[in-house]
């Protein structure tokens, strides 16, 4: 990992973090713009720039604030959002509505409503009840619904089980069947107020090996030819998901993105030069990809206990709460003391968060120099899934968050406060 530090301090695109921690407070979450942009400035020269007809879906889902969705919009991608929390998100930020799409295995009837009131692009269809819902929505009220299916690819993937989407038994998406997805494929094309545009996929989140995503475009492309000589159809657009995996400690590996992309390119082109198919659009959703890395968070280190001949504990001010990840899937992260960014390690600390439950560990045996408290700890590669999967366990307030870019700090969410976490509480009469 390569870091700025001057006069001992970790810096962050400019900005000092000692500095951030004692202005803002902790925890706090730093995510630098600069880093953001440069992602998707690779996206725009391997992808965007390289290829006629192809599109960036932001999915919002790892990181969803108002201003991250206008960094988005600048860079001219489009977004990807799954609820009517994140539509809202995305509406009151001043998205173009043409440039989303919802996508979601259980959209509620509001949420198909709002999506089709407001005219987001693309639905993408993950039930056997949606094309019907769909078409009676978008008929009454005059209008029509582009719709993409989502499918199974039935590809096993590399990944921790519980961020694999693309197998056979999951809840994500429709079995590629002659049973299932085909009478749906044909209500699609003959429904009145739907515009049929192709298919979709996800094969799974956080990879570093493209073998899952090739395999489910072969699939995909398969299915492609079948749709044309069934129903005489071809489809226009294409959507291959994200899943592409970011480093979050020293053993992880970032592949450039032309390292799915462009093997994924080759197969559909050559595919529409054999099948003298006209090129459909194809579109990705990278979310963890454009947000992880850019993201730090810093905590304050309070509590410190020795257990000897076991390990030490060193405790921050938050944890789980913030980051959920190593207690959900065993994630990995690591980190530094932020202001003594220069030091040599001095000894190995497992990190704890301050929430009741064992589970509730940042890191585990980490070497760092001798920690005191007061000392802030910075985390890495806490963009994604950090912030969007921040909860209110044990009434622990959510973190504000810090735009830098250049030596330039902004605050885009402001820490919650006490009250504004019981806000929504009311005490019945009878026990008054
Ligand atoms: C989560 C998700 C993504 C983004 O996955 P990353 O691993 O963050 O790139 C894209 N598309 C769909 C449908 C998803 O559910």
């Amino acid at each position: 990992m390569e870091l700025t530090v001057k006069n001992g301090h970790l810096f962050w695109d400019g900005c000092d973090t000692v500095d951030l921690a004692k202005t803002y407070g902790t925890p706090l979450y730093v995510f630098s713009q600069s880093i953001i942009e440069e992602r998707c400035q690779e996206l725009r020269r391997d992808f965007v720039d390289k290829y006629e007809n192809v599109r960036v879906a932001y999915a919002s889902k790892a990181f969803s604030t108002m201003a991250m969705l206008k960094i988005i919009e600048k860079q001219g991608f489009s977004l990807e959002v799954l609820s009517d929390g994140e539509l809202h998100t995305a509406l009151q930020a001043g998205f173009p509505v043409e440039k989303i799409e919802i996508n979601g295995n259980n959209k509620s009837m509001v949420e198909l409503e709002m999506a089709i009131d407001h005219g987001v692009g693309r639905i993408i269809v993950d039930s056997l009840q949606e094309v019907d819902l769909i078409s009676a929505m978008a008929q009454e009220k005059n209008k029509t619904v582009n719709i993409l299916f989502r499918i199974t690819p039935e590809v096993n993937v590399a990944t921790h089980s519980f961020i694999s989407t693309g197998q056979k038994d999951s809840k994500f998406g429709i079995p590629i069947n002659d049973d299932i997805l085909f009478p749906q494929v044909q209500k699609a094309i003959e429904a009145a107020g739907i515009n049929f545009l192709g298919f979709h996929f996800h094969v799974g989140s956080q990879l570093s090996d493209n073998s899952a995503h090739l395999g489910a475009v072969d699939i995909a492309l398969d299915l492609v030819k079948m749709v044309k000589e069934r129903f005489d159809y071809e489809i226009s657009e294409l959507n291959f998901g994200g899943g592409f995996g970011v480093r979050y400690t020293d053993e992880d590996i970032r592949q450039p993105f032309a390292y799915f992309l462009a093997p994924m390119m080759d197969k559909v082109l050559a595919f529409c030069e054999k099948e003298n198919y006209p090129q459909p659009a194809v579109v990705i959703e990278p979310g963890r990809s454009i947000v992880a890395e850019a993201g730090i968070t810093l905590h304050t280190i309070g509590a410190i206990k020795e257990l000897p001949g076991i390990r030490k504990y060193v405790s921050i001010d938050g944890g789980m709460t913030d980051n959920i990840r190593p207690g959900l899937y065993d994630a990995n992260y690591t980190g530094v003391l932020a202001n003594k960014a220069d030091q040599a390690a001095a000894e190995t600390v497992t990190v704890s968060g301050k929430a009741c439950e064992s589970t509730d560990i940042l890191v585990k045996d980490l070497e760092l120099p001798n920690v005191e408290t007061g000392d802030i700890f910075a985390t890495f590669s806490t963009g994604a899934y950090g912030y969007s999967m921040a909860s209110n366990y044990n009434k622990l307030a959510i973190p504000a968050v810090v735009l830098v870019k250049d030596g330039q700090a902004d605050l885009i969410v402001k820490r919650q406060s006490l009250d504004q976490m019981i806000q929504n509480e009311v005490i019945p009469e009878s026990l008054k």
